[in-house]
């Protein structure tokens, strides 16, 4: 059999060489390969390299021994195959080596890649590996389980860059900058108050969204000990997990287990894990893993044939091309069942078109419909893909249960992205209700919000509340704290800016739709006003654990706001009827005050009706209430579930910058 099998392959082989490569008018007539074994099929008995390159005049697979030095034991040639591939089987066990692909095009080598399809590396992304993925699973991987989710409006995302977590000495973490952080319990910091994954139980997030933990290209996985820093905004490998975030980026099978242990460990703690995917760019564009195999196939071009750069970093995909389509298709599934990722957060997802976005729905639907998605509903940069047909904010209720980040809440609530200085609602600014209550609505359709004044958006983009990420701060831009300080009134004090902080997340958590914090904002974190921190020292990045005891009030009023939404599902309302139904604006006739009721146990609600009112006012505001049996939960910066105090006037203070929410049973 097995030298029937070579024989045939020569045969082929002979054959395929004397066929011409085929010439394509465009990249609309690439052949387009449906099968599901790209690049590598391994056994025991036999490894299988199948590549897509239907350009290619030849086509050759180098095999190593090693994962970054030292040139290939042997080079073979592969020989065409159906729809664009070429193949080659070898039939030897070839666990443990490491490869690349050569394409020939006219007389031409083009440097090696690893291939786009890879699933394991040596050090820094540069070979691929074949490894045996059982052994991958940590002791316990077939049992995990992800946390129970009902709708995406129960979801509450904290956004973490890993590094960020546990580099800080005072987070008390043994592998700090690692994924094994997030499986080390009971850690302390100075003043003996939790870090780590205890805090985030205690803090009450029900997801991690991971800023990108794929194999990135900025860090040099062979200099560890110079602790750079980045974001890890320039994706190298997809589809494998990022080197320098484990214990030992030359074994390729343990970035992958110490993943996954970092997974087990947050479902566990039950919390649900998001990825933050960056499919829209590579770190290079021309002579990139992708390029090398197709040239120019997976990136947009523009009228001229010059690359188009929506993103802002030289290039972009083209997820409308089939062969890239597939590709973002079949990754995203690839994260969810084999590392069991519970979210995907994509990354300039206006550069996407809208029916691969759908696709990629369908998918993860097929897994577990649990699994959630959304994304930046904007582009960086001029793209040649049509308005209508991208994944940006206003067309968001043509994509189906993928929500869009609003920054019209953000920007109102905080002041402008673009400029530092402005300030928004919270610390005081005019004319910005309407865009308050916008975020309110969770950006949909309601009768009583005025579309025509908001900031950016001039018309309601979510088909429910769950299409909206309402946030004040996220990684990009300066952090709450920063923003606010930079942005402050002339004689604004310190106080009053804790006042603002707390005001803003206060609006964020009793919005509907889905609420979105930056770590470290719970513990009143400073990146020490610098704006893009991408690849700033630790010192500015790391959550520093001993602010949760300099900030304790701000740790416990953001824990109990969390746990106000968490417990009053009249927050968590999961669709616009409802919300038109039985969520009502009061006009308290007094400028930059917002307030609404929630009412009749809206949502399952236990409590009957729920008021809420925001103070944007630096000073306190009198106003009229409906008569009820009020009870306070949270008033003047201080929230309490079991309840503050009772209100039985119609006349009501509400204290300077703040929020006063109370119900009647
Ligand atoms: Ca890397």
């Amino acid at each position: 059999m097995k030298q029937n099998f070579i024989f045939m392959v020569l045969i082929t082989g002979l054959i395929s060489a004397c066929q011409r490569t085929p010439h394509y008018a465009s990249y609309a007539d690439y052949p387009v390969y449906d099968g599901s074994d790209l690049e590598l099929t391994f056994t025991p008995s036999a490894s299988t390299f199948r590549v897509w390159a239907p350009t290619a005049d030849e086509v050759k697979l180098l095999l190593y021994d090693d994962g970054y030095d030292g040139g290939a034991y042997k080079t073979i040639d592969m020989h065409r195959s159906e729809k664009g591939t070429w193949l080659l089987k070898v039939e030897e066990n070839l666990k443990g080596k490491f490869y690349t692909f050569q394409i020939k095009i006219g007389d031409k080598w083009l440097g090696e890649t690893p291939g786009m399809w890879v699933k394991a590396t040596g050090v820094n992304g540069k070979r691929a590996a074949i490894i045996d993925f059982t052994e991958t699973n940590p002791p316990g991987w077939d049992e995990d389980e992800r946390p129970p989710l009902k709708n995406f409006t129960d979801i509450v995302l904290y956004e973490l860059h890993i590094r960020d977590f546990s580099m800080a000495q005072n987070s008390g973490i043994q592998h700090r900058g690692k994924y094994l952080a997030f499986t080390e319990i009971g850690t302390k910091n100075t003043a003996g108050e939790s870090t780590g994954i205890d805090h985030l139980k205690e803090l009450g997030i029900t997801h991690v969204h991971l800023l990108p933990a794929f194999d990135f290209a900025s860090i040099d996985e062979t200099k560890l000990n110079e602790n750079k820093y980045n974001w890890g905004y320039d994706p190298l490998n997809y589809n494998v997990p990022e080197g320098s975030y484990s214990t030992n980026p030359y074994n390729p099978v343990v970035r992958i287990r110490e993943f996954k242990q970092m997974v087990q460990a947050l479902h566990k703690a039950g919390i649900r894990v998001v990825m933050d995917v960056v499919y829209n760019h590579t770190s290079t564009g021309k002579g990139s893993h992708l390029d090398l195999l197709v040239p120019g196939y997976f990136y947009r071009q523009n009228a001229d044939s010059s690359w188009s750069n929506a993103s802002g970093c030289g290039n972009e995909t083209a997820s409308e091309r089939p062969m890239m389509r597939k590709f973002m298709v079949e990754s995203v599934v690839y994260w969810a069942t084999e590392y069991h990722i519970d979210g995907f957060r994509f990354d300039l997802m206006g550069i996407h078109d809208i029916e691969t976005m759908n696709e990629i729905r369908a998918a993860l639907d097929n897994i577990d419909p649990t699994i959630f998605m959304y994304g930046e509903g904007w582009t960086a940069g001029k793209s040649p893909l049509a308005e209508d047909l991208r994944a940006v904010k206003k067309n968001a209720k043509k994509l189906n249960r993928i929500a869009v980040f609003s920054d019209d809440i953000r920007d109102a609530l905080r002041g402008s992205w673009m400029h530092a200085n402005v300030p928004g609602f919270v610390s005081g600014a005019d004319s910005l209700e309407e865009s308050v209550k916008f975020g309110v609505v969770g950006a949909t359709l309601h009768p009583q919000v005025d579309y025509s004044k908001l900031i950016y958006s001039k018309a309601p983009y979510a088909n429910d509340p769950a299409q909206v990420i309402n946030y004040v701060s996220c990684h990009d831009d300066m952090c709450l704290y920063d923003k606010l300080k930079e942005s402050r009134p002339a004689n604004a004090t310190e106080d009053e800016l804790v006042r603002f902080d707390k005001l803003a997340q206060t609006i964020i958590m009793t919005s509907q739709g889905v609420p979105f914090i930056y770590a470290g904002e719970e513990v009143y974190r400073t990146k020490k006003g610098i704006h893009n921190t991408y690849q700033s020292p630790d010192s500015i990045n790391e959550i520093n654990w001993d602010f949760k005891t300099l900030h304790r009030d701000v740790f416990d009023y953001y824990k109990g706001l969390i746990a106000l939404r968490k417990a009053h599902a009249a927050f968590r309302i999961p669709t616009q009827e409802l919300v038109q139904q039985h969520l009502k604006f009061i006009d308290m006739q007094t400028p930059n005050v917002v307030a609404y009721m929630l009412t009749d146990h809206v949502n399952g609600e236990v409590w009957k009706n729920i008021l809420v009112i925001y103070n944007g006012n630096r000073h306190s505001v009198l106003v009229q209430i409906p008569q009820g049996n009020w009870n306070l939960v949270c008033h003047d910066d201080q929230i309490n579930l079991n309840g503050i105090s009772t209100v039985r006037t119609t006349h009501f203070f509400v204290p300077a910058s703040s929020a006063s929410i109370m119900y009647e049973e």
